[in-house]
């Protein structure tokens, strides 16, 4: 049996209170470096990898493009981020992070760790959990309430566990545990529907 409503109320009431708290976490961070929430958003997700157009900052971090625009112009106000040309498409303009933008996200890394280090449960309940909560992403990407979702359960390289075989990464040819899975990863490919 798969359906427990109640069951499935309490654990995205609790996924949703966890949000709740860790927003409010993030905005003391926010504050502290005198940014907006989505200032802190843009910054660690530069962070994270490549330089981003604007459109895709706008559908990852599931905002429109003209609010996320003016949360990248006041970064780029106090010299944290650099607009250049995209050498690929001149037409488009590409997000980074300068030098003094890489150490206000290495600080605002640091200063958010001891809040993100998940520590209850052992550690294969919280791969079972990750493994769970990834699932859910996926869901609400197909009845389109996320845009963009660059998980395993949704890469087209992802080859879900088979009877005595564990799941793998065909991109990178290695078993996927769930500890392993990844919630952002730059090699993602959309799975073809
Ligand atoms: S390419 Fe990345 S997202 Fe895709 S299955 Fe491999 S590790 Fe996961």
């Amino acid at each position: 049996m798969n359906g427990d409503v109640g069951l499935d109320r309490k654990v995205l009431a609790a996924v949703e209170r966890l949000g709740r708290a860790l927003r409010a976490a993030r905005q003391q961070v926010a504050t502290r470096h005198e940014l907006s929430l989505l200032g802190l958003s843009v910054i660690e997700t530069l962070a994270v990898a490549r330089p981003r157009r604007v459109g895709d900052l706008a559908a990852e971090l599931d905002v429109s493009q003209p609010t996320v625009s003016d949360a990248v112009a006041t970064l780029d106000k106090r010299g944290l981020i650099a607009r250049d040309r995209d050498p690929n498409d001149l037409r488009t303009t590409l997000v980074t992070l300068t030098s003094t933008g890489e150490v206000v996200a290495a600080d605002i890394a640091t200063e958010l760790q001891p809040i993100l280090r998940a520590e209850s449960g052992t550690v294969a309940e919280r791969a079972t959990t990750l493994r769970v909560l990834l699932g859910e992403i996926a869901r609400l990407q197909q009845a389109g309430v996320i845009s963009v979702n660059r998980s395993c359960l949704t890469c087209r390289h992802y080859q879900p566990p088979a009877a005595r075989a564990r799941a793998r990464c065909l991109l990178l040819d290695t078993a996927l545990r769930d500890p392993d899975l990844r919630v952002d990863c730059g090699e993602h490919e959309p799975a073809l529907r």
